[in-house]
């Protein structure tokens, strides 16, 4: 059996087939401009599927599953698109408009959930029942996989981890809240941190660094504080400090087995970031048995997570 998953992204459509293993064997991507009405979606995304078919030499009748991700609200019973953030699609009968043209089962999810679910079923959440993600981006995205399922809550709004307040009256954040964590321990949070600490250091080795590279990126401080410079080591500690007390919320609340660090950022040296972070975690989080703390990592999926829990969302069975 095959399995599909359609990732529904702001500039992008991309399509891929996995195999029951959790591996990518085609990938499609074409730019979702030309989509502008849910008819025209449901009808491009069925073209995608049928290419991928055609490509790989694999009949329709073959596939286990088509699963969509989308950025926003999702009705996954309904396998309705809700409201997207920078799409013009809202209240989408995704599924009812899918089988007008294909009888092959359809899901659909949030993005940051299917992420989560790639990892679980193919990438770092191997083996663990209780798993959670969090992707270091422009926001900071999540997913919660409890007992192998993805938790929802009961509005279908549950796992929205870059939302928890960590500063009572803090940064105002695009969700309407202050003080939310992404304002914080996101990729966009440490260039802002970054570059507050270079206008008022304009002498430091951080801000030669950021002269010679140009612009402030998410590695400046890091890569200034390895050539020993204070002011980018500052940043980096206050980022990782910010970084920990999220995860220490999450793990204090939810003690999955393994916990996922994602996103451009988590790139960074092992020593620089992972190392200190779980050092931070450690000292802080309450952990009842020891034998049974959860394992901080990197994701593995990079990428490609989005697009491998998309095609998994129908998968029942765990890959071994
Ligand atoms: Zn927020």
């Amino acid at each position: 059996m095959k399995y599909i998953g359609i990732d529904i992204g702001g500039t992008n459509l991309k399509a891929g087939m996995v195999d029951e293993g959790g591996r990518l064997i085609a990938v499609k991507k074409m730019k979702i401009a030309s989509v502008n009405d849910a008819a025209s979606l449901a009808w491009t995304l069925h073209a995608l599927v049928m290419d991928l078919c055609k490509e790989t030499g694999t009949e329709e009748a073959e596939l286990f599953s088509v699963g969509v991700g989308c950025p926003g609200t999702v009705e996954i019973r309904g396998g309705s698109i809700i409201n997207t953030c920078n799409l013009p699609f809202h209240n989408v009968p995704l599924r009812r408009l899918y089988h007008q043209m294909s009888s092959t089962p359809l899901y659909i999810e949030n993005d940051a959930n299917c992420a989560a679910l790639g990892e679980f079923y193919a990438g770092a959440g191997r083996g663990s029942k209780r798993f959670i993600t969090v992707t270091l981006g422009t926001g900071v995205g999540g997913g919660i996989i409890h007992n192998g399922k993805i938790y929802h809550g009961s509005n279908g709004m549950g796992g929205e981890v870059g939302h928890m307040t960590v500063q009572m009256n803090g940064e105002p954040c695009p969700c309407g809240n202050v003080g939310c964590w992404e304002q914080y321990a996101s990729a966009t949070a440490l260039k802002r941190q970054t570059k507050a600490a270079w206008e008022q250091h304009p002498h430091s080795i951080l801000a030669k660094v950021i002269e010679e590279q140009g612009r402030v990126s998410g590695q400046s401080a890091f890569i200034a504080a390895r050539m020993g410079c204070g002011v980018g080591q500052e940043v980096c500690d206050r980022y990782i400090d910010y970084l920990a007390v999220g995860i220490i919320n999450l793990i204090n609340i939810f003690q999955p087995e393994t916990l996922a660090i994602g996103g451009g950022v988590s790139n960074e040296a092992d020593e620089m970031l992972l190392f200190p972070l779980r050092e931070r975690v450690a000292a802080r989080v309450i952990a009842g048995n020891h034998e049974k703390k959860t394992n901080i990592v990197k994701a593995e999926l990079g990428n490609d997570a989005g697009l491998i829990g998309a095609a998994l969302l129908g998968r029942k069975k765990r890959i071994i």
